[in-house]
């Protein structure tokens, strides 16, 4: 703008514009063409009673020229901005047959918006930080149901549903690697006996404790599981035939040489053993291991039968 305004130091001015005597817009500030640059249209060369309902330019230009000095003091308002009529404070004088148009927004308008805004973001990331915080929650709540799903209560290892996955996830695996994998399975020797004798809640004992001894016995990398009632499977990735049979050895040995309170003796336990073999399927490995048990036990119990 190539003008100053009188009264100029009073306003915070955002927008400034010049009129012709007849309301046409001839000059305009960037704030101005901004705020009355409405869907395209382009503002200058336009009348003002196109952009503003107040103040009344069309009645404003039509009064009779008098001397310079100000015409209007009041809200400028805009008829259609963004969808909704929009007002600012305002202050047009006549300057030698022109109208010079001064517009600010309101200050502490702004500045509430301001506080408004700034509370806002807090809390928007208030409930971002809680949301995230819930979400962990969720997450770790959900990965605990997922291990208690897939794990046997009273001896903490794996159930039959942990079996049947990881069998699945083993033998893919296997199948894309060329990875050896051998699968054990166990069942204590004449364990219904221990009930009798004993009591069930010592047979629980010998149970748990046999469940451990696998843990232990194994690699971490290992998959036990309890596959029902005194029957424990094992699967051992990364592992051939001999090294299978020599751990299960190892712990038919460890089992048969240690005593669980409150049992006075050993308890023993029969195993069969296989390698998976090209294109078999988790069933069919199972069933050989489960026959090698049979022999295991038709052989006199306390002894591993490769299937
Ligand atoms: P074998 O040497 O031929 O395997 O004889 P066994 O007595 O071990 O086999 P059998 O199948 O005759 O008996 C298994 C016993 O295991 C019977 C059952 O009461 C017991 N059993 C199964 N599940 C549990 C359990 O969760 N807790 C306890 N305490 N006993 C169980
Ligand atoms: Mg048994
Ligand atoms: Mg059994």
């Amino acid at each position: 703008m190539t003008w100053i305004a009188p009264g100029l130091e009073l306003l915070f001015a955002v927008v400034a514009a010049t009129l012709d005597e007849n309301g046409t817009l001839v000059e305009a500030n960037a704030g101005f063409l901004r705020i009355i640059r409405v869907e395209g249209r382009e503002p200058i060369g336009a009348h003002a009673t196109r952009f503003f309902l107040q103040p009344d330019f069309a009645t404003l230009t039509r009064a009779p020229a008098g001397p310079d000095g100000e015409i209007y003091q009041g809200l400028l308002t805009l008829g259609e901005y963004m969808g909704r009529s929009r007002s600012l404070r305002a202050r047009v004088w006549r300057v030698g047959g022109q109208l010079r148009v001064l517009a600010e927004y309101d200050i502490d308008d702004l500045e509430r918006l301001n506080d408004t805004v700034i509370q806002l973001n807090c809390d928007y990331a208030k409930a971002h930080v809680e949301l995230a915080q819930t979400n962990l929650r969720l997450q770790q709540r959900e990965a605990q149901i997922i291990i208690v799903s897939l794990t046997d209560q009273l001896t903490g290892v794996g159930n039959r549903r942990k079996l049947e996955q990881a069998l699945a996830t083993e033998i893919s695996r296997a199948n894309r690697t060329g990875d050896r994998l051998c699968a054990v399975m166990a069942d204590l020797d004449h364990f219904k006996r221990v009930n009798d004798t004993y009591g069930h809640e010592a047979g629980d004992r010998v149970l748990a404790a046999f469940g451990e001894l696998l843990r232990l016995r194994t690699r971490a990398t290992d998959i036990v599981t309890r596959f029902g009632g005194e029957e424990f499977v094992v699967l051992m990735s990364h592992t051939e035939l001999d090294h299978a049979v020599a751990t299960t050895e190892r712990i038919r040995e460890a089992l048969a040489a240690c005593c669980i309170e409150p049992l006075p003796d050993p308890v023993t336990a029969s195993f069969g053993v296989a390698e998976l073999v090209a294109a078999e399927e988790g069933g069919a490995l199972l069933r050989r291991i489960d026959k090698a048990l049979y022999e295991a036990k038709q052989a006199g119990r306390n002894r591993v039968v490769v299937g």
